[in-house]
């Protein structure tokens, strides 16, 4: 649906960015990349430099370029849109760089710092606790982190939808991230049933808790607990982890609730 740029069109882009002062794009996005400065890199021919300027702000780039409403925020915001009514394709050339990357077997971009001595526990092996783990990796500490869920990726491998988040991106996203080394992952541990706060604040120096917000609120009809009526992460959660995806059984007759992208 969203195809990748070819070099050519990704020099074409970047070279409509105005390399803006107080860049509007930087404040609306949420994660504060550097955007003027990727962008510039990728229209001088640096695309890796492109990539480390976007994973120094935000090591999940890769999946943000896929996933985030760029069109109301980063984009939004461009003010390409005011003269020409386009804004410059951020999300396009961030996919760009990361991917360009990513795609070679190259050692990880971030180095280690000295070993610090210090081991810190995340809960979550989603989009927060992987970040957190990078991060405090890269500051030289020793990392564990307890996952519910026999898969790291969080939100990433089993909420985003397919079409977002096609060739097993969200685990090639993980594999990249724990080349950083100095982070292990524990599977099926479950946060107050297989380990609980007060024991990994007594064994670890620190602990950061990511557990997400994978629950969606209840309508609150009558029914809503009948066999065959499913929320939407729970529905995107089947299908992402169904192969082939056409064995997913939807039903013949189907109400959907929500004219949301969902
Ligand atoms: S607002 Fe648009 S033109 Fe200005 S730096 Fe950001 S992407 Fe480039």
């Amino acid at each position: 649906l969203h195809p990748a740029y070819s070099t050519l069109q990704a020099m074409a882009e970047s070279n409509r960015c105005l390399y803006c002062y107080d860049a509007p794009c930087v404040t609306a996005c949420p994660t504060s990349i550097d955007i003027p400065s990727f962008i510039r890199k990728i229209s001088t021919g640096n695309p890796d430099g492109a990539a480390k300027t976007i994973l120094s702000a935000n090591i999940m780039g890769g999946t943000c370029a896929r996933a985030c409403p760029t069109e109301v925020l980063c984009e939004e915001a461009c003010v390409r849109n005011v003269a020409e009514d386009t804004a410059v394709e951020i999300g396009s050339l961030q996919r760009y760089a990361v991917d360009h990357l990513m795609a070679r077997d190259l050692p990880h971009p971030f180095k280690r710092a000295p070993k610090t001595g210090k081991t810190i526990a995340v809960v979550g092996a989603g989009p927060a606790g992987l970040s957190c783990a990078h991060r405090a990796a890269m500051l030289g500490h020793d990392v564990v982190v307890f996952e519910a869920k026999p898969k790291p990726g969080g939100l990433n491998e089993y909420g985003l939808a397919a079409y977002k988040m096609t060739n097993d991106f969200a685990q090639r996203e993980v594999e990249f991230l724990l080349g950083i080394g100095g982070i292990e992952i524990e599977y099926n541990k479950v946060l107050g049933k297989d380990i609980n706060v007060a024991d990994l604040k007594a064994k670890y120096d620190a602990v950061f808790v990511g557990v997400g917000l994978g629950s969606t609120n209840d309508l609150g009809l009558k029914g809503e607990d009948f066999p065959g009526v499913d929320d939407a992460i729970n529905f995107i959660e089947k299908l992402r982890q169904t192969e082939p995806k056409s064995d997913m059984p939807v039903g013949n007759n189907v109400i959907v609730i929500g004219g949301g992208n969902t």
